[in-house]
């Protein structure tokens, strides 16, 4: 692709090959993922179709190195194509996120040389889904309650733990786990292994019955005495501190980032959709639409969209096209996005009326698919946590040529 941009007075404009990318994201969403997203859903297939087309399309390796098979692009890309992807159908969106986000970003940024030439062709080419495995029936927001351990065995390390709310755990090749290595207690030592899930010891204990995103479960997954190679190591804990674990969370701003994009692509395909409604449906000779009530519902509904998704870009300019998004812009456009998300879609569904409680429309789904995007990734409390405490210490926000003067 070619760096030519237009950029005009839009610090946040997109280039001409963004652009491209956001228009080929759009074709393949709207022909591909949005007549099979209700199917999905109803039956909770894993979504193959829908794999196979972003597969088809290339757009599994965008924000993977050239080197590995993939594009080479940063966050602004990968949350344009979750924004397309999502506006369709957030379960297919999900299958890309894993790969734009999850595990083989941290790959690239953060293990060696084998680690990479071992996993990344397979996800820039879409052979393969990966999975995160960070959360613990009792180790959720307070992750670092982990149980998960590693044990010395010769060169490597044998690992024994339990996993749940692994999203694409059941169909992934591979689980990204945060553990702790020998020695560690609370945040410190806490570090993370590439698990390999047809190794022995792994098992798929079952998958989460859920609300929305039905197509793409989230699983159980038990690792018994599996053996860890040394090679298998993406960052080490080291007992006597905490930088591997601050250096994890860290990079988990890409994922937010990735999950506020589904998020604002999705209230974008159900303000899309009541809008279309509103100019269609007439009671008494009058369209909806004329009805000023619901004007403003439309303007506040608009409004708080737009918002999120100015935070979001802030959040993925400031991060450049080979680094991570900061924490807390990356906190401000998560929250940002899921609670604008989550208004956006319940509105839809009361200007629908009655059809917007149905599931033959499809605004209820985008609002039960978002719902879970306001838990997973940290919580929309934990964001705010972190955010408020920041405030308070005296931080201040960026934006791209900009310190903002009045938060501190
Ligand atoms: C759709 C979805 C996909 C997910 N995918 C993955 C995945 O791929 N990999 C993975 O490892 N995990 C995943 N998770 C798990 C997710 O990260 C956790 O559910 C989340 O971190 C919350 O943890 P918990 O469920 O244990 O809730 P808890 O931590 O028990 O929280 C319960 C409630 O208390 C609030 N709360 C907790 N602590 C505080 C606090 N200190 N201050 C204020 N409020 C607080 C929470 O916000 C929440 O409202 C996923 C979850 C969902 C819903």
């Amino acid at each position: 692709m070619s760096a030519a941009a237009s950029h005009g007075t839009d610090p946040f404009a997109e280039t001409e090959d963004q652009q491209a990318l956001r228009a080929l994201a759009r074709e393949v969403a709207d022909r591909e993922l949005a007549p099979m997203a209700r199917h999905w859903d109803e039956t909770e297939e894993f979504p193959q179709a829908s794999w196979d087309a972003i597969r088809k399309a290339d757009l599994f390796g965008i924000t993977i190195g050239e080197r590995y098979g993939g594009m080479g692009l940063g966050d602004i890309e990968g949350t344009i194509v979750l924004e397309e992807l999502a506006r369709a159908d957030v379960s297919s969106a999900i299958l890309a996120q894993l790969t734009f986000n999850g595990p083989p970003r941290a790959i690239e940024h953060l293990g060696s040389d084998a680690l990479k030439d071992k996993w990344l062709p397979m996800a820039a080419s879409g052979e393969a889904l990966f999975s995160i495995g960070i959360s613990e029936t009792e180790a959720g927001s307070a992750v670092t309650h982990m149980r998960a351990r590693l044990t010395a065995d010769g060169d490597g390390y044998r690992l024994n733990g339990y996993k749940n709310y692994v999203t694409g755990g059941h169909k992934a090749r591979a689980c990204l786990v945060w553990c702790r290595f020998p020695g560690s207690e609370g945040a410190k030592g806490i570090g993370a292994v590439v698990v390999d899930l047809e190794a022995p010891g792994v098992t798929m204990a079952g998958t989460h019955v859920k609300m929305g995103l039905r197509g793409t479960s989230e699983a159980e997954l038990a690792f018994d005495d599996v053996y860890v190679a040394p090679e298998d190591v993406l960052l080490a804990g080291d007992p006597s501190n905490s930088d591997s674990f601050k250096t994890l969370i860290s990079h988990i701003n890409h994922e937010r980032c990735g999950n506020a994009a589904m998020c604002t692509g999705a209230a974008s395909g159900a303000l899309e959709y009541a809008t279309r409604y509103m100019n269609e449906r007439t009671i008494g000779g009058k369209p909806l639409a004329d009805l000023q009530g619901l004007q403003w519902k439309i303007a506040d509904m608009a409004t708080q969209l737009d918002g999120a998704r100015l935070l979001l870009k802030r959040a993925v300019h400031l991060a450049g096209p080979h680094g991570t998004p900061p924490a807390l812009e990356t906190a401000m456009a998560k929250t940002a996005a899921n609670l604008a998300a989550k208004f956006v879609c319940d509105e839809a569904i009361q200007l629908l009326g009655g059809y917007g409680f149905s599931r033959e429309y499809p605004v209820e789904r985008a609002y039960r698919d978002i719902r879970g995007l306001c838990i997973g990734a940290g919580t929309v409390e934990i964001q705010r946590n972190f955010i408020g405490s920041q405030v308070l210490r005296g931080a201040r926000t960026t934006s791209p040529g900009w310190r903002n003067p009045l938060i501190g």
